[in-house]
């Protein structure tokens, strides 16, 4: 990929520990970015981010609860911290607890919309200020395709996905015409997510049915690189990416 508009960026994600997230911060930092990965699992991050630097790139990492307003605004502290400034912020974290709705799993639901719905309010709130104080900046939005398609057992999950879409498309009418956002929309994609589902006929079902022909996670930090790598003047507004084999959801 020609480097346009990537190299020495400071790159911030939510959700970095695995799957999408982790694959993000391995593909920009290769490609220039100095990236600050948080999630909670400090172990995950601190691997993640030796072997980044091992391998000759920019990263740092600090412990995140995307549930809890604080911590998002000190992760946004400690990246300006470390590096300076903040030119992309990756609302990426995120939980997949699938369940039908007479289930009643409500501690669940709500896990959804406090990590998926509210994750990403935090984010923007940590994010926008520095993002106008300076007149630039780019959110990217991970999604789903379950942010435009719901079946049963999704009801939650695609509501909580449903939202980011139309807070993103808000967010990107509201700011200045200087500060891009990016919503990025996975299919079926190889990480943990399927770790959430608490049912285990359910999750069996998922895995096996619905959670094969996946992409890897590296597909869709490619995405994230293009949006991030155009021309400043150039916002990428969505990218969809599915599983070739992908064609019923
Ligand atoms: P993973 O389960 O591998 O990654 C989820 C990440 O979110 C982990 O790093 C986890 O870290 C983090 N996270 C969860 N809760 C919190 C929290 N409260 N605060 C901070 N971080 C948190 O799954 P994916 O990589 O697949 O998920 C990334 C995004 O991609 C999600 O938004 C998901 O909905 C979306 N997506 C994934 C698809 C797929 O098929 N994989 C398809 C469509 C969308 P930790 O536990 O350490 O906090």
């Amino acid at each position: 990929m020609e480097q346009v508009n990537i190299n020495e960026k400071v790159v911030v994600i939510t959700g970095a520990s695995s799957g999408i997230g982790e694959a993000i911060a391995r593909l920009l930092s290769a490609l220039g970015a100095r990236v600050v990965l948080g999630a909670r699992r400090t172990d995950k991050l601190h691997t993640i981010t030796t072997e980044i630097i091992n391998a000759g790139g920019h990263a740092a990492y600090k412990q995140l609860d995307v549930t809890n307003p604080e911590s998002v605004q000190s992760f946004a502290a400690f990246a300006i911290d470390q590096f300076d400034q903040i030119d992309v912020w990756i609302n990426n974290a995120g939980l997949m607890p699938l369940s039908m709705i007479n289930e009643y799993k409500v501690n669940e639901w709500n896990q959804m919309i406090d990590v998926n719905i509210k994750g990403v309010l935090h984010g923007i709130a940590a994010a926008l200020p520095i993002f106008e104080a300076k007149d630039q900046g780019q959110f990217i939005n991970i999604t789903s395709v379950a942010d435009r398609w719901v079946g049963p057992t999704s009801t939650v999950y695609s509501g909580t996905k449903f939202a980011v879409r139309a807070i993103s498309d808000g967010l990107r009418q509201e700011v200045s015409n200087n500060i891009r956002v990016t919503l990025v929309a996975p299919g079926a994609t190889e990480s943990e997510l399927a770790e959430t589902i608490s049912n285990p006929e359910l999750k069996k079902l998922a895995i096996e049915k619905f959670r094969i022909d996946l992409l890897p996670a590296a597909a869709i930090a490619r995405a994230v690189a293009f949006a991030i790598n155009q021309p400043a003047d150039v916002d990428v507004n969505e990218i969809v990416v599915r599983p070739t084999a992908q064609k019923s959801f």
